[in-house]
């Protein structure tokens, strides 16, 4: 994606599968929040972005997603270009966001959420089902009836059913229990490998994404301060910590 004058944002893949963002800086107004951030991210990965509250992680999702115009610099899709802002245009290149609020209608059934989000997409409401079987026996209850965990099953459901190449997953454990955030966790895994999306991970719990991540962002200030694999960070707490308290060790 590269943000020219006119603020458009060029996504441009070296190779189909891939998300590279390069230099990009992110806020509000004049204010940037994120800056100078690099990514290079294969299909079927799952990359994790860490950091203290405020950092700029949510931010930072929001401008992949062009809810916010980013300020600077590019990002590629597996050759596609998304005009900056422009949220319908980075839906067409693949990029999906499931917000920590999760976005669902509340008042519609969870087969009629999933219907809404097919748009186009040739997704049938019964794949879903089949990867999140809690919710098929609870397809005509409403949304807003849903337990939380089933509830940010229903949010992912949602976002696959638009076949996405960049799935971006905004706090997805925030406010569940710790035995339903270990239930969902491997489910980040196993749509990265089975749809061959990249995955990008914003979570407070971070020992869970670590195990779920092949390469983790420590993100402090709006910068990277450290940028690893997954298995380095998990062998290595202090070096988290560290990064964590503000140690510049990327
Ligand atoms: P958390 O983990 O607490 O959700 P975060 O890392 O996601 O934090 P952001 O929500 O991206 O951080 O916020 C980063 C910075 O941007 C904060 O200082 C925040 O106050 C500021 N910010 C967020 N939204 C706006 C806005 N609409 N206008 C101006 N500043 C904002």
């Amino acid at each position: 994606m590269t943000v020219t004058e006119d603020r458009t944002i060029s996504v441009q893949g070296p190779a189909d599968d891939m998300f590279v963002c390069s230099g990009l800086g992110a806020g509000y107004g004049s204010i940037e929040v994120v800056r100078r951030f690099d990514l290079t991210a294969a299909g079927g990965s799952v990359v994790a972005i860490l950091g203290p509250n405020g950092a700029g992680k949510t931010t930072l999702l929001n401008t992949l997603a062009g809810l916010l115009p980013a300020l600077h610099g590019s990002v590629s899709v597996a050759g596609q270009t998304v005009k900056n802002g422009r949220p319908a245009d980075a839906s067409d290149a693949g990029i999906v966001l499931v917000p920590d609020d999760r976005a669902l209608f509340t008042a519609l059934t969870v087969e009629d959420n999933l219907l809404a989000a097919r748009g186009r997409h040739g997704t049938t409401v019964d794949s879903a089902f089949d990867r999140f079987p809690a919710l098929a026996t609870r397809r005509k209850l409403t949304a807003g009836n849903l337990s939380g965990g089933e509830q940010q099953m229903l949010a992912v459901a949602r976002a696959l059913m638009q076949e996405p190449r960049v799935l971006l997953l905004d706090e997805m454990t925030m406010g569940l229990a710790p035995i339903i955030v270990e239930e969902l966790m491997p489910t980040v895994r196993r749509v990265a490998e089975d749809t061959g999306a990249v995955v990008v991970l914003v979570e407070q719990h971070v020992h869970l994404a670590l195990e779920v991540a092949d390469r983790a962002l420590v993100l402090v200030h709006g910068e990277v301060v450290l940028d690893r694999t997954a298995a380095e960070l998990a062998a290595d707490p202090t070096l988290l910590e560290s990064a964590y308290l503000g140690g510049s060790v990327a």
